[in-house]
C-alpha cells in the first residue's frame, strides 16, 4: 500500500511516500515558510535519485499538499502517475493527551478530541490540524490515519505518571506525565525484542532517544513502564538547548532573583540551557565532540567537556533507575542523532557499568560512528545486550496507516 506520511508544523509540512509492502521510501521532502514570504518545496526522489528545490507561494497547507501531489506525479521528478496511487495519508502528531492511546482513524470525533490536545502543545496541534484539512481539501475522501508521539507511554501505571502535587491539579488540568518519541520508542524496541533470544512478554529494554530533544524508556514485556519526558517535552535528560530535570524551586526563586516573568523563565528552560547553557557556545553535539577533540588547550574544552559529562551522567542515572524498576535489563538501545552518530558519547556511558551486566565492545563502537543499520556495541560475553538500532518514526505511522485502513 503506498500511504503519503505527513509531519505538519506551524509553517512546514514534511512529506514521505512509502510503500508498505515494501518498506520502499519513494520520495521524500519538506514545505517550508508556508504563509509566508518565500514559501520553498525541497522534493527528493529517492529511487531516482532526483532533487528539486524552488521557491512557490503557499497560503496555507491546502496549497503546500497540491504542491506536493503535484511533485509526486510529475512525469520527471515525480514517482506515481495520479493521486488515485495513493491509498491513504498518516499523519504524525506530537501529543495525544489521555485521550488516544493508539493510533486511530479520522473522523469528526477524533478531530474534536484531537482539538482539546490544544491544552498540552498549542501550537503543534493547531499545525496537525491545519494538515489534516489541507489533506482532506486536497484528497477529499481518501483515509487519514493519525498516529500519536503519546500514545506508546498510554501503558504506564498512575504511579510513574501522577505527580506528587496535589491530585486536584491533574484532575483539574491534566497535569501529568505523558512523554514524547513514542513512536521511535516503540519502534526501536520493537526491532530490539526481536533480537532478543526470548518472548517479548519477558523482555526488560531500555531505549535512549538522543537527539536535540531527548528522551529515555524503561520498557517491560513491550509496554513503557516509565518514560524520561513528562507532563512537556523540557524534562528527563540534558538536551540541545532544555535543561531537563532540575529542582523545581529553582523556577521561582530565578524568577525573583531575575525578575523573569513565566514565559522568560520557560525561554531560559527551553531553549537556553541544555548544551548550549552549559558550554556557552553550541547546542549541537558535533560542536562539542570537535572542541573536546581539540584538547584543553581550546579555551572553550572545558564547559564542552563538562556539558557531554552532564548528559552521560543523566543517562547512566535513567539507566540504573529503570533496571531498578522492572528488576533486570536484557537491552539498551542508542538512538536519534546523538545515539546513532556520537561513539563518544556511547562509550563514556556505558563504561563502568559492569555492575549492571554491560560488558561494552569498545571497538565494534568506534569502528560504526555512523550507524546506518542495526549494530551490536556489546561483547558476546555481556549479559545485557546493546545495540545502537537507527530510528524509523515515518515507517511505523505508514505501517500504522496501512494496517488500520486495511481494517486491521
Ligand atoms: P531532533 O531531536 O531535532 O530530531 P536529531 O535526532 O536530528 O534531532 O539530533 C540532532 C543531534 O544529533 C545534534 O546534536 C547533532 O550534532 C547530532 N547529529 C546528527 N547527525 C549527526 C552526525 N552525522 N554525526 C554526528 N552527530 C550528529
Amino acid at each position: 500500500m503506498n500511504i503519503l506520511v505527513v509531519n505538519a508544523g506551524s509553517s512546514s509540512l514534511k512529506y514521505q511516500l512509502i510503500d508498505t509492502d515494501t518498506d520502499t521510501l519513494y520520495a521524500k521532502g519538506i514545505c517550508e515558510r508556508i504563509g509566508g514570504e518565500g514559501a520553498l518545496i525541497e522534493h527528493k526522489q529517492i529511487v531516482k535519485g532526483l532533487k528539486v528545490k524552488k521557491e512557490s507561494p503557499m497560503q496555507n497547507h491546502a496549497d503546500a499538499m497540491k504542491l506536493v501531489v503535484a511533485h509526486l506525479t510529475d512525469p520527471e521528478v515525480g514517482c506515481i502517475s495520479s493521486m488515485d496511487e495513493i491509498q491513504a495519508i498518516g499523519h504524525r502528531v506530537v501529543h495525544g493527551g489521555a485521550y488516544f492511546s493508539e493510533s486511530i482513524l479520522l473522523n469528526d470525533d477524533v478531530v474534536e478530541k484531537l482539538k482539546l490536545c490544544r491544552d498540552f502543545a498549542p501550537l503543534h496541534t493547531d499545525a496537525h490540524l491545519m494538515g489534516i484539512k489541507g489533506c482532506l481539501e486536497t484528497m477529499p475522501g481518501k483515509p487519514q490515519v493519525l498516529v500519536f508521539d503519546t500514545a506508546f507511554h498510554q501503558t504506564m501505571a498512575p504511579e510513574a505518571y501522577v505527580y506528587a502535587l496535589p491530585y486536584e491539579y491533574y484532575e483539574k488540568y491534566g497535569i501529568r506525565r505523558y512523554g514524547m518519541h513514542g513512536t521511535s520508542h516503540r519502534y526501536v524496541s520493537t526491532e530490539m525484542a526481536k533480537l532478543l533470544d526470548k518472548p517479548v512478554e519477558e523482555t526488560k529494554i531500555v531505549t535512549c532517544h538522543i537527539g536535540n530533544g531527548s528522551s529515555i524508556s524503561a520498557i517491560k514485556g513491550g509496554k513503557v513502564m516509565d518514560t524520561s519526558m513528562g507532563f512537556t517535552p523540557l524534562a528527563g535528560v540534558e538536551m540541545g538547548t532544555r535543561c531537563g530535570d532540575i529542582d523545581p524551586a529553582i523556577v521561582p526563586y530565578l524568577m525573583e532573583a531575575e525578575n523573569l516573568t513565566p514565559a522568560q523563565v520557560n525561554d531560559i528552560m527551553n531553549k537556553k540551557s541544555g548544551f548550549l547553557g552549559v558550554s556557552g557556545f553550541s547546542s549541537d553535539s558535533r560542536d562539542l565532540e570537535s572542541t573536546i577533540n581539540d584538547g584543553p588547550s581550546n579555551p572553550k574544552y572545558e564547559r564542552a567537556s563538562l556539558a557531554v559529562n552532564i548528559l552521560k551522567h543523566n543517562i547512566k542515572k535513567y539507566i540504573g533507575s529503570y533496571a531498578a524498576l522492572m528488576n533486570g535489563l536484557d537491552a539498551v538501545v542508542f538512538t536519534a542523532g546523538i545515539g546513532e552518530n556520537n561513539s563518544h558519547l556511547r562509550e563514556i556511558v556505558c563504561e563502568n557499568m559492569e555492575f549492571f551486566g554491560i560488558e561494552f565492545d569498545k571497538e565494534a563502537n568506534a569502528a560504526s560512528p555512523h550507524v546506518s543499520e542495526t549494530t551490536k556495541i556489546s561483547t558476546t560475553a555481556s549479559k545485557v545486550a546493546v545495540y545502537v538500532i537507527p530510528t524509523n518514526e515515518e515507517l511505523v505511522i505508514a505501517k500504522d496507516t496501512a494496517a488500520l485502513v486495511a481494517g486491521k
